[in-house]
């Protein structure tokens, strides 16, 4: 007689783009005991929390969406933040997928024990579950700089993922901007448009590549709802340019890396006019080995007359501004850090325990490593959505979500047909993978010579250096020779 399938529990942490997904996902395979526990008082996560204005995906729109939920009504080809949220918000609907959803709890423990996850939050409650899935982001963590003064200054400051919209910033405020990353050269042309006075204290320029931003019109929006295949053609065509074009040059293909490098050294040529601006804006290092930033509006917005680019290096923050390293006193009345993510922190902080009592941050003291970026030795039946080397770039994470989330599926379809009742990446395995992963990092522009946060404190980048296919091609199915399995 044939047994029918077990119905595991579920623990999802987290309710942002990979967690919605990855309950629809499961409900769809057929599980149905799934708790997802979100820290915050709505989905969305990125989108919830980056309000700054100009927030806006840097890939093209109908790329950053689900692959079976697509969008046409994306109003612009590069959507602004509160569209990319409300189409979270919309799949959540569709799909109902609010009542799994715990909100307001922060996970604060998970411990591994004869076989199952035992989860604690900051509220008190706890939940015991078969498996638990990780959809904790990789940019959710502000980092602050490490500024002399910081604290001390009076005037409104705040990091840009937690833009405080009740300050005022209008023609006579003096804005000071730290940080010239992708947010940054989305916030500050939108900044100087309100006629504040904005200096950006940049540190380090970057290179910038123009690709044109238009709206679509309600016309062309209407065309395709009624014929869908045309939505598909934004959607390829973007994956394609991505994974053809842009990946390719980064990972290090000869024709695709040097007209990437042509095209961006073009942009500053041909969109900064003056000659000692243009000089200041030139990055040092080669095209790509920061994340090249897809960006219509900083060139425009930095040459206008409100606009002041500071290169001298801070000092100190004071009371009242900035003090750069030439002596100048910068006068502030309200400091935005633009000042990225701690993209090493993943899932933690969190007291996670393995097995043997192994606490993740023992585990990973002196590497952080992951199996195909997913499963760690001592953590049976966890997975850790979008962990190291995972191909984040400028590709679309969603499309990384979906590639992991039928890996995570079949894995656990395994445990459901009692092949085991417990699996963990074998030690040997992590290290192969990760030796593997390094060997392709030589070719990469990402070990270029830069200071980046893609780097982990060994100087190893946490991307994947390889192609998207071959990604796709070997997170296919799971290889169980590299993984550890256990009946009881
Ligand atoms: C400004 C910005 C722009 C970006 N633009 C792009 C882009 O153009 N294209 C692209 O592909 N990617 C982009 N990204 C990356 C983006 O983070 C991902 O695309 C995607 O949103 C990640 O979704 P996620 O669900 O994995 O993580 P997140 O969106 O970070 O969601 C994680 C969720 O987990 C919750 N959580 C975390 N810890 C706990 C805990 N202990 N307990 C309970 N809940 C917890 C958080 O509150 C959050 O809701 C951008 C990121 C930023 C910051």
């Amino acid at each position: 007689m044939t047994q029918t399938k077990r119905n595991p529990s579920v623990v999802i942490i987290g309710a942002g783009m990979t967690g919605i997904l990855m309950t629809i996902k499961l409900r769809q395979a057929g599980i149905t005991d799934i708790v997802v526990l979100e820290k915050k008082e709505s989905v969305g996560g990125t989108w919830r929390e980056n309000t700054y204005p100009g927030a806006a995906c840097d890939v093209p729109a109908h790329m950053y969406t689900y692959s079976f939920e697509p969008n046409p009504n994306w109003s612009r080809f590069f959507a602004r933040g509160p569209e990319i949220k409300q189409y979270f918000e919309h799949v959540v609907n569709k799909y109902d997928v609010a009542r799994d959803i715990r909100f307001n709890e922060a996970v604060t423990d998970a411990h591994y024990t004869d076989g199952k996850w035992t989860v604690k939050t900051n509220k008190g409650q706890t939940y015991i579950a078969d498996f638990i899935v990780c959809a904790t982001g990789i940019l959710h963590h502000p980092q602050f700089p490490n500024i002399a003064g910081l604290g001390d200054f009076k005037g409104a400051k705040f990091h840009t993922a937690q833009w405080d919209h009740s300050v005022e910033i209008t023609a006579n405020t003096r804005v000071g901007v730290i940080g010239t990353g992708s947010t940054a050269a989305q916030a500050i042309p939108e900044l100087i448009k309100t006629g504040a006075q904005v200096s950006v204290f940049q540190r380090t320029p970057q290179w910038l590549m123009h690709l044109p931003d238009f709206t679509f019109s309600k016309t062309s929006r209407k065309l395709m709802t009624r014929f869908p295949i045309i939505t598909k053609f934004h959607r390829n065509t973007g994956k394609f340019f991505l994974e053809h074009f842009f990946t390719k040059a980064v990972t290090g293909q000869f024709i695709q890396k040097h007209l990437l490098s042509f095209l961006c050294k073009a942009n500053l040529r041909l969109s900064i006019k003056d000659k000692a601006l243009r000089e200041k804006l030139r990055p040092h290092y080669q095209v790509g080995c920061k994340r090249v930033i897809i960006n219509s509006t900083f060139y425009k917005g930095i040459q206008k007359p409100n606009a002041h680019l500071i290169t001298e290096g801070i000092e100190r923050i004071t009371e009242t501004g900035i003090i750069t390293k030439d002596g100048n006193h910068h006068e502030l009345d309200v400091l935005v850090l633009s000042t990225g993510f701690n993209a090493f922190n993943f899932m933690r902080p969190m007291n996670l325990v393995g097995r043997n009592n192994v606490h993740i941050d023992k585990a990973w003291a002196h590497k952080i490593k992951a199996y195909r970026s997913m499963l760690l030795s001592d953590y049976p039946n966890f997975f850790l959505m979008l962990g190291p080397n995972t191909p984040i770039g400028n590709f679309s994470v969603i499309a990384m979500s979906e590639v992991q989330t039928d890996y995570v599926i079949k894995l656990i379809d395994k445990w459901r047909d009692r092949e085991f009742d417990e699996f963990e990446a074998k030690q040997q395995a992590i290290d192969d993978f990760t030796a593997y992963v390094k060997e392709g990092l030589k070719g990469t522009s990402w070990v270029g010579g830069c200071q980046s946060w893609y780097l982990d404190a060994d100087g190893d980048p946490i991307l994947w250096p390889y192609t998207w296919q071959r990604w796709v091609d070997e997170m296919k199915d799971p290889q169980m020779e590299h993984i550890n399995t256990t009946t009881f």
